[in-house]
C-alpha cells in the first residue's frame, strides 16, 4: 500500500512571518501521516523553523534542492548533511525551474541523489515531458531518460524509498493542469520505467506525483487515478486555507 502523498513547494515565496503565519494555521488541521502524507518543501532559510514545527506535528520537511558534497569549499551550496542533521526529511530534485535557471542535468541529479539518499533522507525526483525531445504523440519515451540517468546505480532498496515527480512545465503555475487521462498515462508510465529498470516488487512501492496547476477543486480526480500516489502543489500552497483543502481531499 502506498501512503498518498501530499507535497506543497513554496519556491522563492514567503517572508520569515507569512511562514510563521502559515505554520499557525495549519496547526491540528492536517490529515492523519498515516492516511496522507504531507510535507512542504521551503527554501534553507525557512528549514530550522519549519523542522521544528515538524517535530510535533504530522507535517514533514523537504528542501528544494543541495548540492552533491557533505562540506567543502562549495560557496552558497546547501549541504545535503547540514540537511540530515537538521531533521529534513526529503530534498526535491530536478525541478523544471533548477534544470530551467541553474543548468541542473539528469547527471547533477544523480550525484545529488545518491548524496541524499548516504544522509538518510528521501529524493523527490522531478521529470518534465520537456527534458528530452523524444516526445511523438503515441509514444512517451521521454520520460525513460530521466527516471533512468537519475537513479543510475542506485541499489533496489534505495530506489524503493524515491518519490517521482511528473510535472510537465507548461503546467507549473500556468493555471492549466495536465489532463486526468494524460496524468494517469505519464505516472503509469515512469511506473513501468522503474518496474524495468528493477521490478515490479520496486515499481509497487515507488511513490509517483502530479505537480502543474494542482488546486483544491482538481486533486480529487488526480488522487483517484491508479498511478497517482499524489500531488507537489506551488502556487495552491502559498495560502494555508487552500493547502489545508488540498491535503483534506478526501474529506
Ligand atoms: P504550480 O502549482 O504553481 O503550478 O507549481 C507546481 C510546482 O512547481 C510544484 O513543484
Amino acid at each position: 500500500m502506498r501512503t498518498p502523498f501530499i507535497v506543497g513547494n513554496w519556491k522563492m515565496n514567503l517572508t520569515l512571518e507569512e511562514v510563521d503565519s502559515f505554520l499557525d494555521q495549519i496547526t491540528n488541521k492536517l490529515p492523519d501521516s498515516n492516511q496522507v502524507e504531507c510535507a512542504i518543501a521551503a527554501s534553507p532559510i525557512f528549514l530550522e523553523t519549519l523542522t521544528k514545527y515538524c517535530k510535533n506535528s504530522p507535517l514533514k520537511s523537504s528542501a528544494e534542492n543541495c548540492f552533491y558534497k557533505d562540506k567543502g569549499a562549495y560557496t552558497g551550496e546547501v549541504s545535503p548533511y547540514a540537511l540530515s542533521e537538521m531533521g529534513v526529511n526529503y530534498v526535491m530534485l530536478g525541478h523544471s525551474e533548477r534544470r530551467k535557471y541553474f543548468n541542473e542535468t539528469n547527471k547533477t541529479v544523480n550525484k545529488k541523489l545518491k548524496a541524499v539518499l548516504q544522509n538518510h533522507m528521501i529524493p523527490i525526483i522531478c521529470c518534465d515531458e520537456t527534458m528530452t525531445k523524444q516526445k511523438t504523440d503515441d509514444h512517451m519515451d521521454w520520460v525513460v531518460n530521466p527516471v533512468a540517468e537519475s537513479l543510475n546505480g542506485v541499489s533496489s532498496k534505495d530506489a524503493q524509498n524515491v518519490v517521482i515527480g511528473y510535472e510537465p512545465s507548461w503546467a507549473i503555475g500556468t493555471g492549466k493542469s495536465a489532463s486526468v487521462s494524460e496524468t494517469q498515462e505519464a505516472c503509469c508510465l515512469i511506473r513501468k520505467t522503474i518496474a524495468e529498470l528493477y521490478d515490479e516488487k520496486v515499481a509497487s512501492k515507488v511513490r509517483i506525483l502530479y505537480g502543474g496547476s494542482v488546486n483544491d477543486k482538481n486533486v480529487q480526480e488526480l488522487m483517484q487515478q491508479k498511478d497517482v500516489d499524489g500531488v507537489l502543489a506551488g502556487t495552491a500552497s502559498l495560502k494555508p486555507k487552500e493547502f489545508l483543502k488540498i491535503v483534506n481531499y478526501s474529506k
